[in-house]
Order: structure tokens, then C-alpha cells, then sequence
């Protein structure tokens, strides 16, 4: 016999709902969200990097929405992701385009920064919306970046980036249901004569 996952208290359930990090047995969002396998892709060391080099890479993702508000066409989110390859900690920001904007410059360059680093490579594919993006984020920092293009499917960046889209995509999915639930409006909201309108 397979023993059920132990029950968690009020308390526990309650802590683990805010972030569902790390996922849950016992929770069903995590269940579901998270249920599909991470790839198992190898992450292979990038030959022409420099040993002292730090490795960030940033790249454009869409995330499905099904935003659940209308009965519209399934909806995606351009996701900029930035990766720091030392650590595995991933930076993801839902913006409104891929455009290389002063907020979006400014988020992949103190990502870059919080990670407390100086000389540091960025590397992206060579898609223009994310090479003027990394042009941009070259210049807000003190110390720059030395800026690599590597083909878009190359082994050094897939294992590293497809790894972040993944995480992403598993924690947005898990995250979704329970913020529908708190954002949605109540069914019935039939005013009565003697509400305000406030
Ligand atoms: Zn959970």
C-alpha cells in the first residue's frame, strides 16, 4: 500500500500557499502545475568562456494565461527571463512587448548587479529585440558586459534557459488557480436601491 502524503495543518497549508516553493505532496495546485517532468537536458560548459567569466543569459518566453476573465483565445505573456548560470537563479519579468525599454533594461542590469558580480558575460540569441536589450543593459552598467550571441538552440544556453522556461511556466501554472480565485469577482453583484455605487 502507497501511503497518502501526511496532512498539512491550517497553518503549514496556509505558509505553503503564498509561494508553493518548494511544491507540496500533499497540495493539488502543486500537483498539477508542477506534475510535468523538468528536462533532463544536459547543461554543458561553454568552451569559449573564460573560467572568471560569469555567465548570464537573457531571453524572451511566453507563458500561456488562460486568463480565465473572458472566454477569449488562450492568452500569452512575453516573459524576459535572465539566468545566472554560477547559480541557477532566474530573474523573470512579464512585460507588455519585447521592447528594449528603459524598465526592462534596468531589470535584467540589477539582477545582474543584486548578483554582486562586476565582469560578467551576457549572452542571448541573435534575435534583435534582445540584442538591443543587452546593447542597452551594456551600457547602464559600470562595468558593462562583454556580449556573447550564441545560436538559438546552442548546447550551452539550452540546457541553462530551457531549465528557467520550465521552472517559470511550472510555478506560473501552480500559481494561477488560487489568484483567480482571490481576483475574481463575486458571481452575483446585483445592486440593490440603497448601494452607493462606490
Ligand atoms: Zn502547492
Amino acid at each position: 500500500m502507497v501511503a497518502l502524503p501526511a496532512e498539512p495543518s491550517a497553518d503549514e497549508r496556509a505558509r505553503h500557499e503564498l509561494t508553493h516553493d518548494p511544491s507540496a505532496p500533499w497540495c493539488i495546485h502543486c500537483i498539477v502545475g508542477k506534475g510535468k517532468e523538468v528536462p533532463h537536458r544536459r547543461i554543458l560548459a561553454d568552451a569559449t568562456a573564460p573560467l572568471d567569466q560569469h555567465m548570464f543569459f537573457a531571453d524572451y518566453c511566453f507563458i500561456k494565461t488562460n486568463a480565465g476573465v473572458t472566454d477569449a483565445d488562450e492568452q500569452f505573456a512575453t516573459t524576459l527571463v535572465v539566468v545566472d548560470k554560477d547559480t541557477g537563479a532566474v530573474a523573470a519579468m512579464s512585460l507588455p512587448s519585447k521592447e528594449a525599454t528603459p524598465f526592462a533594461t534596468e531589470f535584467v542590469a540589477s539582477f545582474i548587479d543584486r548578483c554582486g558580480l562586476a565582469k560578467v558575460t551576457l549572452s542571448t540569441d541573435g534575435e534583435p529585440a534582445i540584442t538591443s536589450l543587452a546593447d542597452k543593459v551594456k551600457d547602464r552598467r559600470e562595468h558593462g558586459a562583454i556580449l556573447q550571441q550564441a545560436p538559438k538552440h546552442s548546447s550551452a544556453s539550452m540546457g541553462v534557459v530551457e531549465r528557467a522556461h520550465w521552472e517559470i511556466q511550472s510555478q506560473t501554472r501552480t500559481m494561477i488557480p488560487k489568484l483567480l480565485v482571490r481576483t475574481r469577482p463575486p458571481r452575483s453583484t446585483t445592486r440593490t436601491p440603497s448601494s452607493r455605487g462606490l
